[in-house]
């Protein structure tokens, strides 16, 4: 069986593209924040990649870079100020913050409606009783990869490995919603391997490379591969065995240019969407 590689970064790239059209006539352009706090390297590239984001659809964006000595105090009034301005829409911080600040009391400090990564209780609560507000990129970028790819979720077993509160809960929870019977595995799973092989959908967020082999995938399954991971080699790989699995399936995404360039674009649709919410419209 030849799979079909799913191409993250082409459909990421239409996505961006309809962004660029649906603004090119606003007066005011959606605003973007992005906080940084300290001198984490992986974080750096983040930041400048949602930068790049911003500038080539034509949004306004604000990089704000903090020492890693910034208080908690310090932050928070940055939050404050950022979830008060009139050009700023949607707020970001980059995770994970230096030891001494308190995560979940900074993501929780931004307005629910500037929460462009839908991590606030707010938007997780909201996400969790079919209210959604904004979704959490990756997961929502999932979604739109398996439904750009012409693949109708209704009844299909979706099996997700992983739990995260960024990745494998909400995952779970949007491939319920669009009626996809589920079941989540994490590190207690038993016979991880039996429970794999009857997903129609994987869900790979694990964080160990290579781990979901040949042998535990379905004949003709669609896989999403949300690991990013370094091999043997030091090369980028996710937690699907992408070689030997891509010849037993019928879908599938690869680690680069999969899940990776949907989560950056979804942060984009996110930011549009909060710009609608907080400017009626546009208009
Ligand atoms: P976490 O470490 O928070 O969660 C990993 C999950 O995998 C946990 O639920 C854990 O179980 C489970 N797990 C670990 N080992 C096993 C095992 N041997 N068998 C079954 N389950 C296992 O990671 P994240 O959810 O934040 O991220 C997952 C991966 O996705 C990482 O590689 C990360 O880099 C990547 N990622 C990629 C993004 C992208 O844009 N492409 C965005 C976000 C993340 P337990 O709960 O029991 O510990």
């Amino acid at each position: 069986m030849t799979s079909n590689i799913i191409d993250g970064k082409k459909i990421a790239q239409e996505i961006r593209d309809e962004i660029k059209n649906k603004i090119k006539d606003f007066k005011q352009k959606p605003g973007l924040a992005v906080v940084l706090v300290g001198e984490d390297e992986a974080s750096k590239i983040y930041v400048k990649n949602k930068e790049k984001d911003c500038q080539e659809i034509g949004f306004y964006s604000e990089v704000h870079r903090l020492p890693e000595k910034t208080t908690e105090n310090e932050l928070l009034d940055l939050i404050n100020n950022l979830n008060n301005s009139k050009k700023i829409h949607g707020i970001i911080v980059q995770l994970p913050l230096p030891d001494h600040i308190k995560e979940e009391l900074v993501i929780n400090s931004i307005l629910p409606e500037k929460d462009v990564d839908g991590f606030t209780y707010i938007n997780a609560g909201k996400l969790l009783t079919g209210n959604n507000g904004l979704l959490p990129c990756t997961p929502a970028g999932c979604i739109e990869l398996i439904k750009r790819t012409g693949i109708d979720i209704k009844g299909k077993e979706a099996v997700i490995v992983g739990r995260s509160n960024i990745v494998g809960k909400p995952m779970a929870i949007l491939l319920m919603q669009n009626h996809a019977t589920i079941t989540v595995c994490h590190s207690k799973t038993k016979d991880l391997k039996e429970i794999t092989k009857r997903a129609d959908i994987l869900v790979a967020a694990i964080g160990r490379a290579k781990m979901i082999t040949a042998e535990m995938v379905k004949d003709n399954a669609i896989i999403i591969d949300v690991g990013m991971n370094k091999d043997e080699h030091g090369k980028l790989c996710g937690d699907v065995d992408f070689d030997n699995v891509k010849e037993k399936v019928s879908f599938i995404t690869p680690v680069p240019g999969g899940v990776g360039p949907m989560t950056r674009a979804m942060l984009m649709k996110n930011t549009l969407e909060a710009f609608l919410l907080q400017t009626n419209g546009g208009k």
